[in-house]
């Protein structure tokens, strides 16, 4: 099993990837974040960030990959459910691709499917437009690297931002994009998120059912009402048996998705020593 943290709110990433260093976890996964944007606002690769990546992975000798969350450009909201968005979108992932494979970087990208609303973008789609947007993108794309699709809350059950909603809380959103048995799409399988899942009505048990392989797993609890990304254990994730089947099912990187908090480093320890032993007795 392939354990990882992010770099998230561990401000500097060198600092982040000798945190994880020390906790035994050598693959870390890459948020658009601080000392690392990986999006222009035009829409284009952030060159230096993948430049500096690359200098990282070699002096550590750790692995990263990237979750460029929503494919949001600072200037202009770029969303595949936004048609005028999608040459752009293409470009910046075919060339994230590229910058992937030449740098060896962990082949795999993970995307939160299109917003449906979002407040502050002014965003306000119906939601079976953005998923015929989706599909024709998603099934026309053609890259060499992982693509994971997260599984995302129901809608407005996120209380701290009741107005951002995204696409991924249905299984059938994921059936309709990466297609049935004939149509479906290689290289894209599931991210399956703990946290998001204490906020849905779907158990986490029905996306598991989908004919997708798992190719990551964002581990993190909350309160069930926001993303409060916090420890994960018995009472702050939801759906407990099949978030361990999840971690077991899973072919890439299960990721402490947490906040860095006040969590000592003795205490995010032990809660990963906690999964791992889980994922290996339990039945
Ligand atoms: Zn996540």
């Amino acid at each position: 099993m392939l354990w990882a943290g992010q770099n998230k709110h561990w401000g500097n990433i060198e600092e982040g990837t000798q945190f994880w260093l020390e906790l035994g976890i050598n693959h870390v996964m890459v948020k658009d974040y601080q000392d690392t944007p990986l999006i222009t606002r035009e829409g284009e690769l952030q060159l230096d960030t993948f430049e500096k990546l690359s200098k990282l992975q070699e002096k550590y000798k750790v692995k990263y990959h990237f979750h460029p969350c929503n494919l949001v450009a600072k200037k202009t909201y770029l969303t595949p459910a936004i048609k005028e968005a999608q040459p752009i979108l293409k470009g910046f992932l075919k060339d994230l691709d590229t910058i992937i494979s030449d740098h060896g970087f962990y082949p795999l990208i993970t995307l939160h499917l299109p917003f449906i609303t979002h407040q502050r973008y002014k965003i306000d789609i119906d939601e079976k437009s953005a998923l015929e947007l989706s599909v024709d993108f998603y099934q026309d794309l053609d890259l060499k690297s992982r693509l994971a699709l997260e599984t995302m809350h129901d809608p407005y059950k996120n209380k701290k931002k009741p107005n951002n909603n995204l696409l991924g809380y249905k299984p059938e959103h994921f059936t309709k994009i990466i297609g049935e048995k004939n149509t479906q799409k290689k290289n894209i399988g599931l991210c399956i998120d703990t946290g998001h899942h204490n906020m849905t009505e779907t158990p986490t048990q029905d996306f598991l059912e989908l004919p997708y392989p798992i190719y990551s797993v964002h581990l993190n609890g909350n309160n069930w009402e926001e993303d409060e990304h916090a420890l994960p254990n018995y009472l702050s994730v939801r759906d407990f048996k099949a978030t361990i089947k999840a971690i077991k099912k899973c072919e890439g990187p299960i990721v402490l998705e947490i906040k860095r908090n006040n969590y000592s480093k003795n205490q995010i320890k032990e809660c990963l020593d906690y999964w791992k032993n889980l994922a290996s007795y339990e039945a």
